[in-house]
């Protein structure tokens, strides 16, 4: 028989860590800009302290990933999956291809960090995460791909067996994304709850990704319809120029609050009003239509994709990825 746990010790570290983690709200790998995760941390009780380097290495090699099952929800089913046979399926599902083994490896790590941090905090319970990347993350069988994607993507959750991101003892909320279009937000500006980990940083190279720049244009009809919808104290004269009124903007250049119709939205319900990109958008009104231009994809907290692949392409390795983006973090075995 397989179980979820390896060893008493590792059942003992994660009760100790369930206990410190309680239970939550919804969390958020993979953006999409929905509902926040709750990435205010409690305070940590674990008791293991940092490891020594030969200790993690060693720990390494101990193949923690192949050992621990996870209940994962896949078409409406639960189904008992090792961790590395499910991490090798989101980084098929999460990153592009060509991407090199530096991100994969980094991108693992968070992975390995979200799933165990959602395991602990019961979402989907009885399940660990679902398959729906907006929502957790997304999987694809890795049966289904080519031997040499399988291969790729296998050996970077090899590479990083067992290595999960904790700030302050404490696994992170390892949010990710596509790309920030040249800087991240601080999760404080984006939901409201501040991580110390989750702030705004520079993310520069990543203008190969597909939507570092795009445009978003809707009828105008359709456009006041649609804020009427959320808010009927809207109004609109016939002057255009009073449609728009002050915007603000967050420390990674998102709309904060904007004021629109004479009544203030937040950069995030405008993004989910009209599907963008980002919430880093300006916005220009012509005689029919609204249009966004916006910069980046996704809810840019956390590791930008593309970001994470251009730091690897200038020769930094996973760990130095994953520092960047997430601040003050140690990079450690799961494992107590
Ligand atoms: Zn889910």
């Amino acid at each position: 028989m397989k179980h979820a746990f390896l060893s008493a010790a590792a059942a003992i570290g994660f009760a100790v860590l369930l206990a410190a983690a309680g239970s939550r709200g919804a969390a958020r790998g993979s953006d999409a800009g929905a509902d926040a995760p709750s990435a205010a941390e409690s305070a940590a009780s674990l008791t293991a302290g940092a490891r020594t380097e030969p200790e993690a290495e060693a720990l390494v090699k101990a193949d923690y990933d192949g050992r621990f099952f996870l209940p994962v929800l896949r078409d409406g089913e639960i189904e008992s999956m090792d961790l590395q046979t499910y991490l090798t399926g989101v980084l098929l599902a999460e990153l592009p291809e060509r991407f090199s083994q530096q991100t994969r490896m980094a991108q693992a790590v968070a992975c390995r960090t979200y799933v165990l941090r959602s395991y602990l905090r019961r979402r989907h319970s009885p399940a660990a995460v679902c398959t729906n990347s907006g929502c957790c993350q997304g999987w694809v069988d890795p049966q289904t791909v080519s031997p040499a994607r399988r291969e790729a993507a296998l050996a970077a959750v090899r590479a990083t067996d067992g290595l999960v991101i904790r700030y302050g003892g404490e696994l992170i909320e390892a949010t990710f994304f596509s790309c920030s279009g040249g800087k991240t937000e601080a999760a404080a500006e984006v939901w409201g709850s501040d991580a110390a980990y989750l702030q705004s940083v520079e993310s520069p190279g990543e203008e190969s990704a597909a939507h570092f720049r795009d445009e978003t244009e809707i009828p105008l009809t359709d456009f006041c319809q649609t804020l009427r919808a959320e808010n009927p104290a809207v109004s609109f004269p016939a002057a255009k120029g009073a449609w728009v009124g002050e915007i603000s903007l967050t420390t990674g250049g998102g709309v904060s609050r904007i004021e629109l119709g004479g009544q203030v939205f937040s950069g995030r319900t405008v993004r989910r009003l009209f599907s963008l990109r980002s919430t880093a958008f300006t916005l220009t009104l012509t005689d029919s239509s609204a249009i966004f231009a916006t910069r980046g994809c996704g809810h840019r907290v956390g590791m930008s994709q593309y970001g994470a692949e251009a730091m690897a392409q200038e020769g930094k390795s996973f760990e130095e990825i994953l520092k960047w983006y997430y601040r003050g973090v140690d990079i450690e075995p799961a494992e107590l």
